[in-house]
């Protein structure tokens, strides 16, 4: 069971303290978060434990509030206030805005660099590059492993962009998290429980994406398995679900961006390349996204589509990245978002 409890206005520390070690004592869990006129407390814990305490007459306490949605830790009720996150100083979330963007896969040094130059110049945050592939077919390039998250290093090392990147395995912790500055859960991998725990022990940020038939409440429950282990560094991520429409690879449901950022205080972010399959459609998509609220794009773009080994019809060339960026950000900046 979880619940909120609402200070009054002026609580003094001493006054949430007491509560904090009351719902302890029973063995639940506070979860503070200061507003500028009130403190709320968060409080998971056992049902009958909960009831049984007298937490509405405790003094400074103005009245407690059950919280009914599934997901407790990643919902509004819970944190009201928009999570933000700091990745190396690239800021997302509570109105800061970040492009992540490289190859879908990391095939050679000079690719990556040459990927991470121009994101970089057109005012990217972050860069993207998979070295544990996710493929359909066990015939088809599973990425370059280790290697290919050195390469990210090295381009990392020149142009200071973070390396957001898919751990596919709990066995492969440890390598990713050498290299990693954000750990990209992939949607396919969106219900492993095993793997969102043990990411959710690490001490990085997680970018989850959306699984292709997972409902937005599955998406939730799957930050909240991340955000119960005490990792509350979290971005969501649309990327497309599975329809009956096959004009597209997947169908981009611009409508989770406002339906998350609703129930939930964690960014959210579009991969409007894995959701079209088309580059041609990555623009308007983006826009899209941008337009619903959205607090980033994750984008594909590689110095030679044509001879990608992976997602190269979805990826933009390096050479009209700028063209591109310009236009996503100067939409961001129009809706209000702080574009560093
Ligand atoms: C990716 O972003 O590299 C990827 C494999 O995407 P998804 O998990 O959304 O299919
Ligand atoms: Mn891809």
């Amino acid at each position: 069971m979880s619940m909120m409890v609402v200070m009054q206005e002026g609580a003094t520390d001493e006054q949430v303290a007491r509560v904090i070690a009351r719902v302890e004592e029973v063995g639940a869990s506070a979860h503070i978060s200061s507003g500028d006129t009130v403190t709320l407390i968060g409080v998971i814990g056992d049902r009958e434990d909960l009831t049984s305490l007298p937490i509405e007459a405790m003094e400074g306490v103005d009245r407690v509030v059950a919280i009914l949605k599934p997901y407790k830790l990643v919902s509004r009720e819970f944190r009201p206030r928009d999570t933000v996150i700091d990745v190396r100083g690239a800021k997302i979330g509570g109105g800061h805005f970040a492009i992540i963007a490289g190859p879908c896969s990391i095939e050679s040094a000079e690719q990556v660099l040459e990927a991470a130059r121009t994101v970089k110049a057109a005012g990217a945050h972050m860069m993207r590059g998979g070295a544990f592939k996710p493929r359909t077919s066990p015939y088809a390039f599973q990425g370059l492993g280790e290697e290919g998250l050195e390469m990210m290093a090295a381009a990392r090392e020149e142009t200071g962009l973070p390396i957001v990147t898919e751990v596919l395995d709990p066995r492969d912790m440890d390598v990713v998290c050498a290299y990693a500055d954000v750990l990209q859960v992939g949607a396919r991998n969106m219900q492993n429980f095993l793997l969102l725990a043990e990411v959710g022990k690490a001490d990085k940020p997680v970018l989850i994406k959306r699984g292709p038939s997972a409902t937005i409440e599955e998406l939730l429950m799957a930050a909240e398995y991340v955000v119960k282990e005490g990792n509350r560094r979290v971005i969501l991520c649309e990327r497309g679900i599975r329809t009956f429409e096959t004009a597209t690879r997947n169908t981009f449901d611009v409508s989770a961006v406002p339906v998350i950022k609703l129930a939930s205080h964690l960014p959210v972010v579009v991969d409007p390349s894995h959701s079209a399959g088309l580059r041609d459609l990555v623009l308007p998509l983006s826009l899209a996204g941008v337009a619903a609220g959205a607090d980033g794009v994750i984008v594909e773009t590689h110095p030679n589509p044509e001879h990608a080994l992976c997602d190269g019809p979805q990826s933009l060339p390096t050479s009209v990245f700028g063209e591109y960026a310009d236009r996503v950000l100067e939409l961001a900046r129009w809706t209000g978002k702080t574009v560093t």
